[in-house]
C-alpha cells in the first residue's frame, strides 16, 4: 500500500496519563517507540497527555502506556489532519452485562475508522450492526433493520451488495473483551449520526449461509447490547478532568462501568466524551 495512504488512516489518539517526572516520560515514549502502528507519540508532563497518531486499536495503546505501571484514560480521538470531518460516539449497554464504547471517526472523505472495546461477550465472533433508527425504548426492537440506504441484500462489509450498516464481526477473547479497529469506505459519521448500533449474540454469516435471514440479517441472533450513536468531542474538545453532575473524577471514571447499575454514582448512561 502505498505508505502516504496508510498515513492518512491513522487516528490521533489523546490520552490523559498521570505521570510526576521526566522518568515517566521516557517509560512512556519508549512503551511505544518502534511499535508497528504507531506513527508518532507526543508526551507532556505539563499538561499530563500523550499524543499518538496511530493505526492500532486505542485499547491497544491504552494497554501499552498502561504497560509503564501508569494509569491512562482516552480523552478523544481525532483525525491526523488538522480539519475535523466529524466524530461519533456510541455507548453500548443492554439487558445482560456487556457494555462498551464504539467511536466513528472520519479520518478523510473516504475511509471512517471504527474503533471500540466491548466486555463481557462470550468468546467468539460477535455480528455489528448499524441499525436504521435510534430509537432503543424497547431495547434492540426499535432500532429498525439495518442500515441500508442502497436496498440491498445483507453482506460484508467489504461486499458490493450488502448493507452500509453491515460491520462484519468482531472477536471476543477468552476474557470476553473485544477490542477491535476498522476502516470502512462506505460508511459516513455525518450519515450514521442519531442511528444505532448493535452487537448481537452470534456470528453472522455475512450472507453466505443458508438460513432464511442469511440475506436480511446475517443470521447473528439477538441483540446483546446497544447504543445510540451521538456526536462527539473532537480531540482536544474535552477538557473536563472533573463531572458536573455526579463530582466523578477523570480518574475514579476509569475504574467504574462506563454505563449499567455498575456504575454507581449515575444512573444514566452519560460518560464525559
Ligand atoms: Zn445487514
Amino acid at each position: 500500500m502505498d505508505p502516504s495512504v496508510q498515513h492518512e488512516k491513522a487516528c490521533k489518539l489523546e490520552f490523559a496519563v498521570q505521570m510526576t517526572c521526566g522518568k515517566c516520560v521516557y517509560a512512556i515514549e519508549s512503551s511505544l517507540l518502534d511499535v508497528p502502528g504507531v506513527q508518532d507519540v507526543t508526551v507532556s508532563l505539563e499538561s499530563q497527555s500523550v499524543l499518538v497518531n496511530t493505526t492500532l486499536p486505542a485499547m491497544e495503546v491504552q494497554n501499552l502506556i498502561e504497560s509503564t505501571g501508569r494509569r491512562a484514560v482516552l480523552k478523544g480521538m481525532g483525525s491526523i489532519k488538522s480539519q475535523n470531518l466529524g466524530a461519533a460516539v456510541a455507548i453500548m449497554s443492554g439487558e445482560g452485562s456487556v457494555q462498551g464504547v464504539v467511536r466513528f471517526l472520519q479520518v478523510s472523505e473516504d475511509t471512517c475508522v471504527i474503533d471500540g472495546t466491548l466486555d463481557c461477550l462470550s468468546p467468539g465472533l460477535h455480528g455489528l450492526h448499524i441499525h436504521e433508527f435510534g430509537d432503543v425504548s424497547a431495547g434492540c426492537d426499535s432500532c429498525g433493520g439495518h442500515f441500508n440506504p442502497g436496498g440491498n441484500n445483507h453482506g460484508g462489509p467489504g461486499d458490493v451488495d450488502s448493507h452500509v450498516g453491515d460491520l462484519g464481526n468482531i472477536l471476543a477473547n477468552d476474557g470476553g473483551r473485544a477490542a477491535f479497529r476498522t476502516e470502512n469506505e462506505r460508511l459516513k459519521v455525518w450519515d450514521i449520526i442519531g442511528r444505532s448500533l448493535v452487537v448481537d449474540e452470534a456470528e453472522d454469516d455475512l450472507g453466505r449461509g443458508n438460513h432464511p435471514f442469511s440475506t436480511i440479517t446475517g443470521n447473528s441472533g439477538k441483540g446483546l447490547a446497544y447504543g445510540i450513536i451521538a456526536r462527539s468531542a473532537g480531540l482536544f474538545e474535552n477538557l473536563k478532568q472533573i463531572c458536573s453532575c455526579d463530582g466523578v473524577t477523570l480518574w475514579e471514571e476509569r475504574d467504574l462501568p462506563i454505563a449499567g447499575p455498575g456504575r454507581k454514582k449515575v444512573q444514566d448512561t452519560h460518560a464525559h466524551l
